[in-house]
């Protein structure tokens, strides 16, 4: 007897009807979903055409018997039985989907259960199967899908391009390749490999597969488990948020979904503690049925959170926990090919030549051992032109960054491997205290030395993290120290300026500022937290205010629009950073050990980094 059945008229009726085929890959999804269910290990997914031409996909899963073809095709009909409506909603099993692509396209099957000793191929028009044959073939199934669309020109006329129906293509599959790593997945597209998966079930070669090696490297794993929510997958890391390259994937209760919810909630996190979004994620994420809405869309590739606000705090919770203590790295000894590409003596060399010889510049792959040195000691404002190339690096804490300069490509030649983020605690910071301090480079960078390791603290984006904390905190407590000016300063501002600023008298006041009215357009300041005493105070109010301006008082998330207008006071508010004594970087190590996120400066910059000995030693020839 088959296995296939009708499902109960009620059920029918309870699931929301939809249309299944919209384009070329919601059949690739539907299809696919099936091979998974039928138990596939590899599943061969190949198109022609943006899908228009040709679909098809071949697994080696169950197969199915002959004489359950024709309900295979059948609406409604399904061998997946559930007992509780809603796991079938959620799931989405609906019996439907073979006979809607039947419907709209030519179908050819080629199926064989284990149960049977020959396989059949069959021709199916419009949910009817018009020709079989035996056929000898392996167990698994093969379904064809021709012509898409070839009886709904309306419909064809509103599928994309090629290149877009491609697009989409590449994006559900990936994401089904993700959600089931322990399955091969191969995607070619007018006989060009997309991508090709293990079935290894190790996550990261799938992402790598998938997204390459540019967005996997720079992914830390998470997981966590904030009830009821739970959370396993990977976000990238502080150092290495590239909005061009980052995916944003959702995988939830084994689906893969789009949640603007969770990319909002994800990019919140990053915003508040490294100032910057574009994060990317891969999270698997399960939740009770109860609280998912999934069937909103037919395509079931969005979902609705019933307690979104719950889920976003959860979410966030269990992030920001993963990038507050620990500050993820990779230990990358610069291999033997890339120094002899990047030596830095090579590059001190060239700084000899004669000015008439010396070649173009290179900016890009310079960093800031291979320049000259001259140059860089003579480049004004060090600090604020240096920081920031070496932030774009993927470890700060990473030697190769420090000639390599972008990091990333000369990591493309590398072989694949899992990050291993060494979880640093800040106790290093305490440890830091009892190594020596040799000095500051630059008058900017304090060198610690330990027995086989230089660390550098960037000591002015210490300060910044410190300030910004010290200034946030007692913000928030309610007592900033505030600092009569002896000399009031007048600050003129714009008409919208103006409003803005006498609107929020009493945050400012809070703030540590006291300002009134002085003109039509223009404000005096009386008195200043003490934190930003002696800074450019007309300065810091116009930057609160423009951050009023973006953030007002109405937004909804305060803490981080708060978060916001501190970081801007604090902005470049820090003196007398430049060549500090081994005293004060004892009072800064310990300073920073206090704070709550002390990796970064507030704007996200890397405070410490270090170099290994052995990288000295590579570098000076004493090991190969
Ligand atoms: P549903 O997946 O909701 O059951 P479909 O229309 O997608 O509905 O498929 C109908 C039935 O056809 C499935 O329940 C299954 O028994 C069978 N089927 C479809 N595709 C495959 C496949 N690749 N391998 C084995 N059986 C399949
Ligand atoms: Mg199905």
């Amino acid at each position: 007897m088959g296995v296939i059945r009708l499902l109960p008229k009620e059920t029918i009726d309870k699931i929301a009807a939809g249309e299944v085929v919209v384009n070329a890959s919601s059949v690739i999804k539907e299809l696919a979903e099936n091979s998974i269910d039928a138990g596939a290990k590899h599943i061969y997914i190949l198109t022609k055409a943006g899908g228009k031409k040709l679909i098809r996909v071949i697994d080696d899963g169950c197969g199915m018997l002959r004489e359950d073809l024709p309900l295979a095709f059948t609406r409604n009909a399904t061998s997946k039985i559930y007992d509780d409506i809603s796991a079938i909603s959620s799931l989405g099993f609906r019996g439907e989907a073979l006979s809607s692509i039947s419907y709209v396209s030519n179908v050819t099957v080629v199926t064989r259960s284990e149960k049977e000793e020959l396989g059949t191929r069959a021709e199916v028009v419009s949910n009817e199967i018009v020709s079989t044959e035996d056929i000898a073939c392996t167990v698994g199934t093969t379904i064809e899908v021709t012509d898409l669309f070839y009886n709904f020109p309306a419909r064809l006329k509103h599928l994309g391009t090629d290149q877009s129906e491609n697009r989409a293509i590449v994006d559900i599959t990936s994401r089904i390749a993700l959600s089931h790593p322990e399955i091969s997945f191969t995607l070619a597209c007018d006989d060009r490999n997309i991508f090709s998966t293990s079935g290894n079930s190790n996550m990261l070669s799938a992402i790598n597969s998938i997204f390459g090696r540019r967005f996997s490297e720079g992914l830390i794993p998470v997981e966590f488990e904030n009830k009821p929510l739970k959370v396993k997958g990977f976000i990238s890391s502080p150092n290495f948020i590239d909005p061009k390259s980052a995916e944003r994937i959702l995988i939830l209760n084994g689906r893969y979904i789009r949640s603007d919810v969770i990319t909002k909630a994800v990019d919140s996190v990053y915003m508040d503690y490294y100032s910057k979004t574009g994060a990317g994620y891969v999270l698997f994420v399960e939740l009770p049925y109860q609280m998912v809405d999934i069937n909103i869309h037919p395509a079931k590739t969005t979902a609705r959170f019933l307690n979104e606000s719950l889920v976003i705090m959860l979410i966030r919770q269990g992030i920001r926990d993963r990038l507050k203590d620990a500050f993820a790295l990779k230990e990358r000894v610069p291999s033997v090919k890339d120094e002899e590409e990047k030596d830095p003596f090579e590059k001190l060399e060239e700084a000899y030549v004669p000015q008439a010889e010396q070649t173009p510049e290179r900016p890009a792959e310079h960093s800031l051992g291979e320049r000259p040195l001259q140059q860089s000691a003579a480049r004004p404002a060090a600090a604020e032109r240096a920081v920031p190339k070496v932030v774009s690096a993927p470890s700060m804490l990473d030697p190769g960054s420090f000639t390599s300069g972008e990091g990333a490509s000369a990591q493309q030649d590398a072989p694949l491997r899992a990050p291993k983020p060494e979880t640093l605690s800040k106790d290093i910071f305490l440890k830091l205290k009892n190594m020596r301090h040799i000095g500051n480079a630059f008058g900017l960078y304090a060198l610690i030395e330990d027995a086989d390791t230089l660390y550098i603290i960037d000591t002015h984006a210490a300060h910044e993290r410190v300030l910004f904390e010290r200034y946030r905190d007692s913000f928030l407590s309610g007592n900033v120290g505030v600092q009569e000016l002896l000399v009031p300063v007048t600050c003129e501002l714009s008409r919208k300026q103006f409003s803005a600023a006498m609107d929020n008298v009493s945050l400012f006041e809070s703030l540590g500022f006291t300002i009134e009215e002085f003109s039509d357009s223009g404000i005096i300041i009386r008195s200043v937290p003490v934190f930003l005493s002696g800074t450019d105070c007309a300065e810091r109010v116009r930057g609160i205010i423009d951050e009023l301006l973006e953030y007002p008082l109405s937004a909804t998330d305060i803490a981080r629009r708060n978060d916001v207008i501190i970081k801007r006071a604090c902005h470049n508010a820090v003196r007398g950073a430049q060549n500090i004594s081994s005293g004060e970087v004892e009072e800064l190590l310990q300073q920073l050990y206090e704070c709550e996120m002390p990796f970064t400066c507030p704007h996200g910059r890397p405070v410490i980094g270090k170099i290994s000995e052995k990288y000295f030693m590579k570098v000076f020839e004493r090991i190969q």
